[in-house]
């Protein structure tokens, strides 16, 4: 990997060319078209409102320091600003007259040919610290997340956009990143986060990779379309809608998909029958996750864990432990009844509070409560036995 850092670079040769996209309200071009300003993993022009990009260039006009920006260089030569877009959108348009603004000098309005001729040649003389980064698509995401880009945070995602751009990266994007898509909504009920911000093509991606985004960006960059991936992401969607008749948000958004779909896709199923059982237990005042609940009926009601079941309290705990001390005191045996019924050293051995855990007598799964009437204090040993059966 390979970073220049470029002061050479001034006003007038980065607005070269420039060209505004009125339809997009965006920035195209810069450098005679060697800069592509606004690649497409980036953010919107945010600063036509009359204020921040007057402030740019009234910053350049007065000599102030305009930061530091960052460049990619790409494959072909050209580059892509990663960071700065808005800066030099903003005194592009002032400088080259596409989409220009006025701005105040000497308490009047001007624009770019109503500037005195000197001031108009410092300003195109002015120079810019740019930083240009080139290396494989690894590196420069590394680097992206160490500089930590100043203004325009980047997620994860955003970053493996700008590292793998390319045909498939924007096929992908042209669909998965798309908040006015038809799907959008749908993709809201099993995707948490903003689609904008890329959280679905995330999702997709990590689904259909089984958890390996940047693997599958890399051996896919250079295909001309995105359609296994978004094949796979919506059959998944489609399996999830079609198994589990539950679209609220806390039972379903958010889940990896992906790995349900992975593990459960070829068992049978009644969907009438999951959602019978997803009910039956959001309305079981004992399970504590309601996110759990989806992943443990799908996986044939075997791992309670999922459910943080209700755990008995600190005073239930204790209370029991006193009575059944107090019972195995006098009968000479163990308090925990378990050690008590063995024929070992622990037949007799009276455990603390500390070494011993609640239990459900009567399995929570079997209908057993959460009181003091269905707790047993059973040594670790014991316990952990009885809650692998
Ligand atoms: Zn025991």
């Amino acid at each position: 990997m390979k970073t220049e850092l470029h002061t050479d670079w001034t006003v007038g040769d980065i607005a070269a060319g420039f060209v505004f996209d009125p339809n997009e309200g965006r920035g195209l071009f810069g450098m005679d078209g060697r800069l592509v300003i606004q690649p497409e993993y980036q953010r919107n022009y945010l600063y036509g409102d009359g204020k921040r990009d007057v402030a740019v260039v009234d910053s350049l006009l007065k000599g102030y320091p305009l930061g530091l920006m960052y460049f990619v260089r790409t494959p072909d030569g050209r580059f892509e600003v990663l960071d700065g877009q808005q800066r030099i959108t903003s005194f592009a348009r002032f400088v080259s007259g596409s989409n220009p603004f006025a701005v105040d000098v000497d308490g009047r309005p001007r624009y770019m040919d109503s500037l005195d001729p000197d001031m108009r040649a410092r300003l195109l003389a002015t120079p810019l610290t740019v930083y240009v980064c080139s290396g494989t698509p690894q590196e420069i995401q590394a680097w992206f997340r160490t500089v930590n880009i100043v203004g325009v945070p980047l997620n994860a995602q955003e970053l493996r956009n700008a590292a793998y751009a390319g045909p498939f990266t924007s096929a992908a994007r042209a669909v998965l990143s798309n908040p006015s898509s038809a799907l959008a909504q749908r993709w809201g009920t099993y995707v948490a986060g903003s689609v904008k911000r890329q959280a679905v093509l995330q999702a997709a991606l990590e689904w259909v990779s089984g958890g390996d985004p940047d693997g599958y960006m890399a051996a896919h960059r250079s295909d001309p379309d995105a359609q296994g991936l978004i094949g796979g992401f919506e059959a998944i969607i489609g399996w999830a809608g079609a198994t589990v008749p539950q679209t609220d948000a806390p039972l379903v958004r958010g889940l990896d998909w992906g790995d349900l779909y992975r593990r459960y896709h070829t068992r049978p199923y009644s969907p009438a029958e999951v959602g019978a059982t997803v009910a039956r237990l959001v309305a079981d005042p004992q399970v504590t996750d309601r996110h759990g609940i989806v992943p443990y009926v799908l996986g044939g009601c075997t791992d309670t864990r999922l459910l943080h079941v209700r755990v008995f309290d600190a005073k239930t705990r204790q209370t029991v432990y006193a009575q059944q001390t107090a019972r195995a005191r006098e009968e000479g045996v163990s308090n925990c009844p378990l050690c008590a019924l063995g024929s070992g050293p622990n037949r007799t051995r009276v455990w603390t509070l500390a070494e011993m855990d609640a239990d459900h007598v009567t399995a929570w799964s079997r209908g057993g409560a959460t009181d003091p009437s269905n707790c047993q204090m059973l040594c670790r040993t014991h316990n952990r036995a009885k809650g692998n059966r």
